[in-house]
């Protein structure tokens, strides 16, 4: 029997989303998952849809939320894209714009999926090193062919680009397309969406499964050239088989409407962050400077992977990844504040007991 998919795996550290135990409540710190609920009109919303629209499929269109983006950030709807997560978007994007002699050039640290989904559909990708302290220098990318993807804040490193930056990213070669996946960009950055008007060759991607809050409704948006939406759009359109759930179209719609929530959200989130920051650097954890909704850190007197079995004893799930360069940092995101405070008692203990 041909296992052709399969045995390209073979060796490698897959894509988790972090484990979603179910054996025992635990306090879930292990996949950026937001502590709030949704918005109360998420709510609404959904229930009204639930009685009216069910029996019918989704608008594979996505009206609504590319609606809703489009008002948000002034921009015409053709420059809008919308599927079910961003990691869905993302596979798109590999596939349209990666392939023979177009590889796909990424940071090495960065988010795992880019290189999971890239050998999934048999694209080739580059990795460019990160410098010192986990830097991303813009001129390491200047004249590499393919595309680019880039998260900004990077995952799980945390760290900014300005978007002076970007830009002089995307002025190297305005042939090629940049991929700026902005998951983290509501705690506390500035979205680099604007600078599509000037330049055809970037495209943003966002999820709404973070700042949102609806990380199981699977819902993401892209926004770039209408040339660029148009070939996502033909992918889409030929094979489609997850495509967005009306409830998920109306959960994302009513979401993105309520903006005043996410940030008082958001904010809650950012402030917890901080002050957890300065609580594990008093401890001795070296820290970097994160502006997402995680934190990137490594305990002092004790390797990472037994700092999360100690805390995962105690009930507490956070991430550890297994690999070069960030082998001695865990991956801690950030909950309700009650959650934290908890987390630093169980830290306190682990190290105290060493
Ligand atoms: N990009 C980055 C950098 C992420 O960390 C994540 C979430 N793990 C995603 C994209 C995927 O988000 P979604 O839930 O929308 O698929």
């Amino acid at each position: 029997m041909s296992r052709f998919l399969i045995d390209r795996f073979q060796g490698m550290e897959g894509y988790q989303l972090g484990e979603q135990p179910k054996n025992r409540e635990y306090i879930k710190l292990n996949a950026n998952e937001s502590p709030f609920p949704p918005s109360p009109l998420v709510l609404a919303s959904v229930t009204g849809e639930l009685q009216r629209a069910q029996r019918l499929y989704p608008d594979p269109a996505c009206t609504e939320i590319r609606r809703e983006v489009a008002r948000l950030y002034g921009l015409p709807m053709e420059k809008i894209f919308c599927d079910a997560g961003s990691d869905v978007i993302l596979g798109y994007a590999i596939q349209a714009f990666g392939g023979r002699g177009c590889p796909v050039c990424f940071p090495d640290v960065t988010y795992n999926f880019y290189k999971v989904c890239c050998r999934t559909f048999g694209v080739p990708f580059h990795e460019v090193p990160l410098r010192e302290d986990f830097q991303l220098a813009v001129e390491d990318y200047r004249g590499r062919r393919g595309c680019v993807f880039i998260p900004n804040p990077n995952a799980p490193t945390g760290l900014t680009l300005t978007l002076e930056q970007i830009e002089r990213l995307l002025a190297q070669d305005r042939d090629r397309l940049v991929l700026i996946d902005e998951a983290y960009v509501d705690y506390g950055n500035e979205s680099c969406i604007p600078l599509t008007v000037q330049y055809d060759n970037l495209l943003v991607v966002h999820t709404l499964s973070k700042a949102y809050s609806l990380a199981g409704a699977r819902v993401g948006f892209a926004v770039g050239s209408e040339a660029v939406i148009k070939d996502l759009n033909a992918l889409k359109d030929s094979f489609n088989p997850d495509s967005i759930s009306t409830l998920s179209h109306a959960a994302g719609a009513a979401a993105l409407r309520d903006q005043a929530y996410m940030r008082r959200c958001v904010g809650a989130v950012m402030e917890t962050r901080d002050w957890l920051k300065e609580e594990l650097r008093a401890l001795g954890f070296t820290l970097t400077d994160s502006h997402t909704s995680f934190l990137l850190a490594s305990p002092k007197g004790i390797s990472a992977p037994e700092y999360a079995k100690k805390l995962r004893e105690r009930g507490i799930l956070i991430r550890y990844y297994p690999q070069p360069r960030i082998d001695g940092y865990v991956r801690i995101s950030i909950g309700s504040r009650e959650q934290m405070e908890h987390f630093l008692q169980a830290t306190k203990e682990i190290l105290a007991a060493l």
